[in-house]
C-alpha cells in the first residue's frame, strides 16, 4: 500500500515540468480610452490603436452609438462609460449624469437609459465621479445595477482617493478593479512619457496596471508609438475583461493562501 502510494506519487511528479521550465507570465497592461462619443475623427482614430485596447462610450452622445459598433466590429471591448456627480460642478450639464439627490428609481431608470444607449457593453467605469464615489449607498446601488445586467464588471476610474466603489463593488461580487495611471492628466510636455513610464513600472511590481487615457491627438501619438513595442519592452497587453478577470482570479488565490497560513 505505502509502496503504491510513493510510485503514484513518483509518477505524478515527473509528469509535471521543473518548476524553473516554466517562464514567469509578463506583467499585464490594459489601455482604456475614455470620453469616446463627440468627435469622430479623433474616436476613429483611437480606434485604430494596436492590439486589444478597450474604450469607454459616453452615453446620449452623438457619435457614442456609431462608435461602440465599430469598436465591437473590430474586435475592441467596449465599455460604458457613466457620468457619476463630481465635486465641481459642470459648466454644461452633460447628458446622463447620475446624481447624489435622485431617488433610487431615478437611479435605476437613468442607468438604464445610459446602458441602453451604449450597445456592446460588456463593463463599466465611471465618468468624473469625485462626490458620487465617496458615498457607499450610491455606489451599492450602483452595483445592484451592474449585477441586474449579468456578467457586467467595474473599473473605478479613480477620480477621488476618496472612493469607495472598488470595496462595495467586492463587496458585492461584482468583479472589478482600479485604475492605475491617468496617461493624460494634463498637457505639460513630458506628462505622456512619464506616465507611461509609471504604468509600466507599476505593471512590473505587482504583475498588473491599468492605464487610462483620452482620444486626444497626444496621447493617441504617443500609444500609437509605444504599444507596438510593449511585447518586445516584456509586457502583454491584454483586454479589459481578461485583465479584471485575471486579476479577481490572483486575488481570490491571495486570499485563499492568507486563510491557509
Ligand atoms: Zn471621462
Amino acid at each position: 500500500m505505502t509502496r503504491w502510494r510513493v510510485t503514484l506519487t513518483a509518477l505524478s511528479f515527473m509528469a509535471l515540468p521543473a518548476l524553473a521550465d516554466v517562464p514567469d507570465p509578463l506583467p499585464q497592461i490594459a489601455i482604456i480610452i475614455d470620453d469616446l462619443g463627440y468627435g469622430l475623427a479623433a474616436g476613429e482614430r483611437a480606434l485604430e490603436l494596436p492590439g486589444p485596447v478597450s474604450f469607454a462610450v459616453l452615453p446620449a452622445t452623438p457619435r457614442g452609438k456609431a462608435l461602440a459598433e465599430k469598436a465591437y466590429a473590430s474586435g475592441k471591448e467596449v465599455l460604458l462609460h457613466l457620468p457619476l456627480q463630481s465635486t465641481t460642478p459642470q459648466e454644461i450639464e452633460e447628458p446622463g449624469g447620475l446624481l447624489l439627490d435622485m431617488t433610487r428609481g431615478q437611479f435605476a431608470a437613468m442607468f438604464a437609459e445610459n446602458f441602453n444607449s451604449v450597445p456592446y457593453a460588456i463593463g463599466v467605469n465611471n465618468h468624473r465621479g469625485s462626490l458620487l464615489t465617496r458615498h457607499p449607498g450610491h455606489m451599492a446601488w450602483l452595483m445592484e445595477e451592474i449585477q441586474l445586467r449579468g456578467g457586467l464588471f467595474f473599473v473605478d476610474s479613480y477620480t477621488t482617493h476618496e472612493s469607495v466603489a472598488l470595496k462595495v463593488a467586492h463587496e458585492a461580487g461584482v468583479p472589478a478593479v482600479k485604475r492605475d495611471v491617468f496617461l493624460d492628466p494634463d498637457s505639460a510636455p513630458g506628462t505622456l512619457e512619464r506616465e507611461f513610464a509609471r504604468l509600466k513600472k507599476l505593471a512590473r511590481q505587482n504583475g498588473f496596471a491599468v492605464g487610462i487615457g483620452h482620444p486626444f491627438p497626444d496621447t493617441l501619438s504617443m500609444l500609437e508609438y509605444e504599444l507596438p513595442k510593449l511585447l518586445e519592452d516584456g509586457f502583454e497587453l491584454v483586454s479589459i475583461s481578461k485583465y479584471v478577470s485575471q486579476k479577481s482570479e490572483m486575488l481570490t488565490r491571495t486570499q485563499e493562501v492568507e486563510k491557509a497560513e
